[in-house]
């Protein structure tokens, strides 16, 4: 069984011309809802998050500026990143929302879930919100099955079009959070090379894969037969996490990636496999970015297929044409990367 996180109260954050927006999350649930896909899964009701639970992840500090930030009305903690005065309580519900899937989760309710939730997390660092995130939603469930439940270790998965440096640095000294970012390279916020590796304990569990923008559901799909997939096998978690980013898709205004349904099903197909092979199935998929409609409707749709063990959906046409030379160039740059990367992991 499938477990589906939404409220309305996720709309309630934001501004209606911010690129993550409530329609974001109005346009995946009324897809849902007219394929049917809605009613075959188990609605989990999200819960807030306590303050203990919270400081997991962050620091006292920041919890409380946000908190004062809200209570006055709103504000901006960057450029980008503008809370208003329902901020503080959603963001505690969309972190607890994942804690909530987490928790039916380990305790066999569903085998999987998808979290639609917002605010997203993964660029929320400990100490400061950044790049529309507030409170890093994955980084806190990860936390809730290695603390509250005695799991040993477990795995992220980032396939939103940015590194998600937020949860990069919440586990990037930690042997037991493994953490595996694909990412357009040279975007925000500009960290995810491929040398960030992790520290001391967390030395070889972080680890950043880089595509060049042009990168289609093919190099995708190729990059985690090769790489994320094997990585996994070697780590062994038991549970798998999945910042799950329709800002890849072809259609998105904020980056360059090429993905269409085909490659979210495919990587999420490839996930549940593996979790069912090693981990009892084990796997949730929150939301993070995706900036354009319809690719946040069919992605959605996509992923939930997929978690359902359903049949891939109709494949989408690509919105524009695909110049050959882009193709052959990312197809290089992929096969190199993935002999230096294969390498240097002793895959
Ligand atoms: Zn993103």
């Amino acid at each position: 069984m499938t477990g589906l996180v939404y409220d309305d109260a996720y709309l309630t954050h934001g501004d209606p011309h911010h690129p993550e927006n409530a329609e974001r999350l109005r346009a995946a649930v009324a897809h849902l809802k007219a394929t049917g896909l809605w009613d075959a899964m188990v609605h989990i009701p999200p819960r807030p998050a306590t303050l203990d639970e919270v400081l997991w992840v962050h620091t006292d500090d920041y919890i409380e500026e946000l908190q004062l930030i809200c209570k006055r009305g709103g504000g901006h903690l960057d450029m980008d990143t503008c809370a208003t005065k329902e901020t503080y309580e959603v963001a505690l519900l969309a972190a607890g929302g994942c804690l909530a899937a987490t928790e039916a989760i380990l305790a066999d309710e569903v085998t999987n879930a998808l979290c639609l939730v917002r605010p997203p997390g993964h660029h929320a660092l400990p100490s400061r919100g950044m790049g529309f995130c507030f409170f890093n939603n994955v980084a806190l469930a990860a936390e809730l099955a290695i603390r509250r439940a005695h799991r040993d270790q477990v795995s992220i998965v980032d396939w939103d079009v940015h590194h998600g440096n937020g949860t990069q640095e919440a586990f990037f000294d930690r042997g037991d959070v493994q953490y595996i970012s694909i990412h357009q390279g040279a975007l925000y916020p500009g960290t995810g090379s491929v040398d960030e590796v992790g520290l001391d304990a967390g030395a070889g569990k972080n680890v950043n894969i880089m595509l060049p923008p042009g990168a289609q559901d093919r190099h995708y799909v190729e990059a985690f037969q090769q790489l994320v997939i094997p990585l996994l096998q070697a780590f062994e978690p038991e549970m798998i996490f999945v910042s799950c980013g329709f800002d890849t898709h072809a259609a998105d205004p904020l980056a360059r990636m090429c993905l269409t349904n085909s490659g979210y099903y495919e990587m999420t197909r490839m996930l549940a496999d593996f979790a069912e092979a090693q981990c009892q199935g084990r796997l949730l998929n929150a939301l993070e970015g995706g900036y354009d409609l319809g690719a946040m409707a069919h992605g959605t749709e996509a992923v939930c297929r997929a978690l359902l063990g359903m049949e891939p959906p109709e494949p989408e046409d690509l919105p524009f044409t695909i110049h050959e030379s882009v193709t052959h160039q990312v197809d290089d740059w992929l096969h190199q990367n993935i002999g230096l990367h294969r390498d240097r992991l002793g895959l």
